[in-house]
């Protein structure tokens, strides 16, 4: 009797990767307790300062909104392709009766008319998954650490141990602004009494432990979140994932890293939505549906190459948001 594959190390590698986020959630909750306690409730009432309320205020909206897209991009399940995208059983079992693999692509090529996908393997041909059994639609990748396929795919997040795609993107952002602006917030307001310890001046031996680490740690994480906010606020201007930008995605035309570069305002819609009040709220707002993305004209309208030689595509445009064009699904073909 075969014996089941041991489950141990799988559960080991998942626990650990949750070591990251306690670490994060660890270092918010030290910097609360350093900032609020030892700093404003002690310190402050200790030498008669009049900022401590102003302080507190301002402290707790920003770690407060911190937290909240923490918790979202971290427990934000990962978007996985509709079923549309699943080969049915009657696919997956002539997908697996073919000897060849050019019988193989060609199986795929048929079933993807139905569906509107526009990119393609380096290779040209149709992008399957076979972990998930799925065509994967334009911009999805799997991932193997979360074991399925995600839409949008920007990067594994291990601080976050989550995929960052589609369904948290945004909130992925807002994390990454709110936790630069409690640093700069800590460092504004921690740099006087950082200078005064450095002329040795008062503060109990505790509190100048709390406000030496608070400042060295919040300068640290300054300059490492603003280097990756900066990065992550070019490619929403560009509209590129991380897997874009570190490897352009393939067209039947060839590969294209502008190809869902439609235009500033509508790449900034695109993340954030077009209401404009959910934009540093982490609510999901994002436009669209993870699976069919508005493609630039060029991009569009490029005459297909390299097509497998039984099958001719008529792509056809359409209108979306004024302005932009994007492909019907390929439906249409001789
Ligand atoms: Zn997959
Ligand atoms: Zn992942």
């Amino acid at each position: 009797m075969a014996s089941a594959p041991c489950q141990f190390p799988r559960r080991c590698v998942r626990l650990l990767s949750w070591v990251p986020v306690l670490v994060v959630t660890a270092a918010a909750l030290w910097s609360y307790y350093a900032y609020v306690v030892q700093l404003c409730l002690t310190t402050l009432n200790s030498t008669a300062e009049k900022g401590e309320v102003a302080y507190l205020a301002m402290f707790h909206v920003c770690f407060g909104m911190f937290s909240w897209a923490f918790w979202r991009s971290v427990f934000t399940a990962p978007s996985s392709p509709s079923k549309e995208f699943q080969l049915s059983s009657t696919d997956k079992q002539r997908y697996a009766q073919q000897d060849t693999l050019q019988a193989r692509r060609r199986i795929l090529v048929e079933i993807s008319q139905e569906l509107p996908v526009h990119t393609r393997s380096a290779s040209g041909e149709i992008r399957f998954c076979h972990q998930c059994q799925l065509i994967k639609p334009d911009r999805c990748h799997h991932c193997s650490a979360c074991q399925t396929c995600v839409l949008k795919m920007d990067h594994h997040c291990p601080w976050l141990n989550n995929c960052v795609g589609f369904s948290n993107y945004k909130f992925f952002l807002l994390f990454l602004t709110f936790s630069l602006l409690c640093c700069s917030f800590i460092i504004a307001t921690v740099s006087p009494y950082f200078i005064r310890l450095w002329l040795g001046e008062y503060l109990s031996s505790s509190v100048k432990l709390h406000v030496l680490f608070l400042m060295l740690v919040s300068l640290m994480f300054f300059i490492t979140l603003s280097f990756l906010l900066g990065i992550h606020c070019w490619l929403v201007t560009k509209n590129r994932t991380t897997a874009e930008w570190l490897s352009a995605p393939f067209f039947r035309h060839g590969p294209d890293q502008g190809a869902f570069d439609v235009g500033l305002k509508q790449n900034v819609r695109q993340v954030f939505g077009p209401q404009r009040r959910l934009w540093l709220l982490p609510v999901f707002s994002s436009h669209g549906d993870g699976q069919v993305f508005p493609l630039r004209r060029r991009a569009a309208s490029d005459t297909p190459q390299a097509l497998p030689s039984n099958t001719t595509y008529v792509d056809e445009e359409v209108k979306v948001m004024g302005e932009l064009v994007y492909l019907k699904p390929l439906s249409s073909y001789v």
